[in-house]
């Protein structure tokens, strides 16, 4: 498949259409984003990788983050995770507090802050330094030793995370958390704060399209089973209440960011990631949206 062709002409077609979204400033530290960025990389199974624009520059990771936590703990303590986590889309934004209370404190997914949270709650549990553990296993997918969290997002999502607070007492008032909402909410601020470039981003979910393999060590991290259904929750609620949107238009699994990163996985196939900080309305990349629906529609690589 000629990729390079195929992003350079999508890039091309996609900076021509008006962006209508916004990036985010709940997250002061956010907002200093230049809006007008735009990277995308592809990564095929053979490891090769094809960039266009800004694929080299990094950019917070945000909610993308939760995919590695989620599979570091599934991939440690089995299906015992879903009596703390459920597997079925939310359809609601992805702060959302609304479910919880028909629900006894379980969030409907991992990917949804609520669910997130419950997974940071879950890595203080079963890891001595998750921080460390998390940033070096990060460090191993991209093949990226120089991956780091930044200090200052993380600080600025802290000084302004009402809602997170919110969340994570809430759940506690239900024991579906089991440490200091204090030491939950640094976790996850932490790990939000990751920055990666479109080039790290589409390595480190190679594993995922790699059934559970990872590509340079050939280390099998998730059995076949664990990684078919982290690829189902991505299908299901990577996108919150556009996960349907994004199902029907560009029909791979995958996950965003309100740092403007969305990545896709093709299981076999290939990783792609792009980076635009501009957010619809559901807080996706504006841009993100109309290159992959490009991308699979133009390759009729998609997994429908
Ligand atoms: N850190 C962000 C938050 O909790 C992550 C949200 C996102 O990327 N969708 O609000």
């Amino acid at each position: 498949m000629a990729f390079q062709y195929i992003l350079d002409g999508i890039y091309n077609e996609v900076i021509q259409i008006e962006n209508t979204g916004k990036v985010a400033d709940y997250i002061p530290e956010l907002a200093k984003i230049d809006a007008n960025k735009y990277g995308i990389a592809l990564v095929d199974k053979y490891q090769n990788v094809f960039t266009k624009g800004e694929a080299l520059e990094k950019f917070s990771i945000q909610s993308i983050s939760k995919v590695i936590t989620t599979s570091l703990i599934f991939s440690k303590i089995g299906n015992d995770l879903w009596e703390r986590v459920g597997y079925e889309p939310s359809g609601n934004s992805f702060n959302s507090l609304v479910q919880l209370e028909n629900e006894n404190g379980i969030p409907r997914n991992p990917f949804i802050n609520a669910g997130a949270l419950v997974i940071a709650d879950l890595m203080l549990e079963h890891f001595e330094n998750p921080k460390a553990f998390l940033l070096d296993f990060v460090r191993e997918l991209t093949e990226n030793p120089n991956i780091n969290y930044n200090e200052n997002v993380a600080q600025s999502e802290k000084a302004f995370g009402y809602r997170n607070a919110a969340l994570v007492n809430f759940i506690k008032s239900f024991s579906n958390i089991k440490n200091e909402p204090e030491a939950v909410l640094d976790f996850y601020y932490h790990q939000c704060s990751i920055e990666m470039s479109c080039v790290d981003l589409g390595k480190c979910f190679q594993v995922f399209a790699n059934n559970g393999v990872i590509p340079k060590s050939d280390k099998k991290f998730l059995s076949t089973s664990k990684c078919k259904r982290m690829n189902a929750l991505m299908q299901m609620c990577g996108f919150y209440d556009q996960a349907g949107e994004f199902t029907f238009k560009v029909g791979l699994p995958g996950k965003s960011g309100v740092g403007g990163g969305v990545v896709a996985v093709f299981p076999n196939h290939y990783t792609v990631a792009v980076w635009s900080p501009k957010l619809n309305k559901k807080g996706n990349s504006f841009y993100g949206l109309e290159t992959l629906e490009r991308l699979t529609t133009e390759t009729s690589l998609s997994i429908f």
